[in-house]
């Protein structure tokens, strides 16, 4: 059976086409799909019966099984998914004043084992397909309250969405189709570790933001927290991210995760201010979290200021992002897909 989840507008017209159908049936199933999120091929009213019928023999609407939703303190909401193999993956709803920003994860595990990451740690099982991507979505709509909406998508959660590029385009495709989920592409961000080949592409086939986790000032510290460093080291990287198309409200995000007497230091700061010269970003700040079993520390506050502040005298936008979902382990690096059965007593972390 092929899931309807797992199509862009335009390989469902292809669908449409192969059935004999007319191209409007493609608008109609998609709309179902996507806009009212439908659950079922028969829920589509509006699509004949005898249709219905046909597409019930070949076609299914499936989605991750949500195994666990956790609420932090601060609202944000961590949830676990069951893939149909079995492999789980989790996403974070995060409010924050008028915005809520789902993360979304677009690999089972990361291949690419950054050291203070929780995923990268915990290896790699696979791609995620389409279906699987929008899944996200649908999951986090389904645990939104009266009146509430998702504003912005980050892919940000776990794994390296320009390693499983295709995909993840196809999945942006859908989210900033009017047709789609509409949401606009301003709202929209890809975040990497530094892929130098997939931001090329990147900037040149999709009109979204992009963020790059950077966390580095220098090729030695980077190779050693961040391996993917010695394969596109840091002149490479800042060359594609100064090729970057910044037209429009499309911007580039540097996030620099803040790890205690590794990269934290004043002379870092410089060094990331005279790095960044000539690419138009922002900075993100983001003091490190630990978890059970991590090997890095949180820097302290007056280092983290001191930081912030070389980086604002310098002329950069760069504010220090306080840590959501801390307490349910939702924050930046701390997704790690494992079941915790806490009133067990068992620990999933680490
Ligand atoms: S920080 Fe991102 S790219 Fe690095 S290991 Fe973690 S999920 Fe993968």
């Amino acid at each position: 059976m092929k899931n309807l989840r797992d199509f862009t507008y335009e390989e469902l017209l292809e669908e449409v086409r192969e059935l004999g159908e007319k191209p409007y049936r493609a608008e109609q199933i998609y709309g179902w799909v996507y806009r009212k999120c439908a659950a079922s091929i028969d829920s589509m009213t509006d699509v004949s019966k005898a249709l219905r019928e046909r597409l019930k023999e070949s076609y299914t609407i499936e989605g991750p099984n949500v195994l666990e939703v956790k609420t932090s303190f601060d609202g944000t909401k961590k949830f676990l998914s069951e893939l149909s193999d079995g492999s789980r993956i989790e996403s974070v709803l995060i409010p924050e004043g008028d915005r809520l920003t789902l993360c979304v994860s677009s690999q089972a595990g990361c291949a690419l084992g950054c050291r203070f990451c929780m995923t990268g740690l915990s290896g790699f099982t696979r791609n995620l397909t389409l279906s699987e991507l929008n899944g996200q979505v649908f999951a986090a709509k389904g645990l939104l309250g009266e009146g509430e909406a998702i504003t912005n998508i980050v892919l940000m959660g776990m794994g390296e969405p320009l390693n499983n590029y295709d995909n993840v385009l196809r999945f942006v495709s859908i989210l900033t189709d009017g047709k789609g989920f509409g949401f606009s592409h301003n709202k929209v961000t890809v975040s990497t570790a530094g892929l130098v080949p997939g931001i090329r592409r990147l900037g040149a086939e999709a009109n979204i933001n992009l963020a790059v986790s950077l966390n580095a000032t220098t090729d030695e510290v980077r190779d050693r927290i961040m391996p993917i460093n010695k394969k596109y080291p840091l002149d490479e990287l800042l060359d594609a991210l100064r090729g970057y198309p910044h037209n429009g409200k499309k911007h580039v995000t540097i996030e620099y995760v803040m790890l205690a007497n590794v990269n934290d230091s004043v002379e870092d700061a410089r060094r990331l201010a005279r790095l960044l010269r000539g690419i138009p970003c922002k900075i993100n700040l983001i003091p490190f979290n630990p978890f059970p079993g991590s090997r890095y520390q949180a820097p302290d506050n007056q280092r983290v200021s001191t930081f912030s502040k070389v980086l604002q005298d310098s002329g950069y936008f760069a504010i220090v992002r306080a840590s959501k979902g801390a307490d349910i382990q939702a924050a930046c690096g701390q997704l790690k897909g494992r079941y915790e059965e806490l009133e067990a007593g068992e620990e999933g972390a680490g």
